[in-house]
């Protein structure tokens, strides 16, 4: 009988890669947990309670590479049961289809909600006003509503628990503290996922831009038509764009690919200075690079991409 086969956050207690894991939570660091042992050699069983949150596009081709990778995965489950086998772990329950079902497995990865520990702290004592979790409420420069009084990354209630917002709050609240104006805006966060192709989000999704009940328009582009991707080997994936259909503004970019990390910083800076179409169109782009992937999204908002049959686009409302 093996012990601590249920893993939560503590991916490193693995002492060998093991033969089969389930991963529980539909969060990064599950999508990152089952790609990586999956490449590792485990043979994974992904289980999903809730939906991705990812633009359609990505999630779909998401979901494609991990059918190809041979990666089970089971939609639809908020709850299961396990218990300790000779083998490992064994985990029941029913999938989105009401079908039930028992997977075997040698550890059960779940991904865990983390809290704050701030308990002891005595915050209400300094007028600090906190979530009903506990989190931190703070302003435009991550100030506290007591305002000789910062807080910074997890323990603040706005926002995913990132880095990159610790390291935003952090520099903010220490030019604020010295008398600065700076701002941390989180509007345009990138969603990474370290899967293998690794997943790169900024902005509106397509259901975003649906339900805003804007006309939109939206390009895509393959990366099996992309010089680079083919040269290296690399063609799994796509890159989504998603732009209003009256003032051509991008207002969402999404890419699954070799790269999307790298170009996520890109998609970034179009989304904050309120790129155009023509913004990312009328530049001359590297060629053969993954960026052109980009470039051609944008194309394919007016079915202007060379490497791909054109298409009659139509507005979306
Ligand atoms: C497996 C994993 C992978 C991740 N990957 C990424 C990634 O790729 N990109 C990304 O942007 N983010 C990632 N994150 C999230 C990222 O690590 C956190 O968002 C980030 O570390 C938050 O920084 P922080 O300073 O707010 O908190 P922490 O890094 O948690 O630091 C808080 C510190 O405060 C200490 N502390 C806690 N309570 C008290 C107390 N009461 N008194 C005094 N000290 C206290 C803790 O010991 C700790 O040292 C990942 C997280 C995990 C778990």
């Amino acid at each position: 009988m093996r012990e601590n086969v249920i893993l939560s956050d503590a991916l490193y207690e693995f002492e060998e890669i093991p033969e089969s894991l389930i991963v529980y939570g539909s969060d990064e660091l599950a999508l990152e947990v089952a790609s990586v042992y999956s490449e590792f050699g485990s043979k994974v069983t992904l289980i999903l309670p809730d939906s991705l949150g990812l633009d359609a596009s990505i999630e779909k081709e998401l979901m494609r590479v991990f059918k190809k990778k041979k990666v089970k995965v089971i939609k639809g489950a908020e709850e299961f049961s396990a218990e300790q086998t000779d083998q490992g772990i064994l985990v029941s329950l029913v999938d989105d289809k009401g079908k039930s079902q028992s997977i075997e497995a040698v550890y059960l990865y779940t991904s865990g909600e983390r809290q704050p520990n701030v308990q002891d702290l005595g915050l209400n004592r300094f007028g600090v006003d906190q979530a009903d979790d506990g989190r931190v409420v703070v302003n435009h420069m991550a100030q506290s509503s007591n305002p000789d009084i910062y807080a910074v990354g997890d323990v603040t209630a706005e926002g995913p628990n990132l880095a990159v917002k610790a390291i935003k709050h952090g520099k903010v609240a220490a030019e604020a503290i010295a008398e600065g104006y700076p701002e941390v805006d989180l509007t345009f966060l990138p969603t990474i996922i370290h899967t293998t192709p690794p997943v790169a989000s900024v902005g509106m999704t397509e259901s975003d831009a649906k339900e805003s009940g804007i006309e939109y328009r939206t390009g895509e582009f393959s990366l099996k038509a992309n010089g680079y991707a083919m040269l290296s080997g690399q063609k799994e994936g796509l890159v989504k764009v998603i732009s209003d259909a009256n003032t051509e503004i991008v207002l969402g970019i999404h890419m699954i690919g070799a790269g999307a990390i790298e170009l996520s910083s890109n998609f970034v800076q179009l989304l904050e200075m309120a790129a155009k179409e023509e913004d990312v169109t009328f530049p001359n782009f590297a060629h053969p690079s993954m960026d052109e992937g980009l470039l051609e999204a944008v194309e394919a908002l007016t079915g202007q991409a060379i490497h791909q049959p054109p298409s009659r686009k139509k507005v979306n409302v």
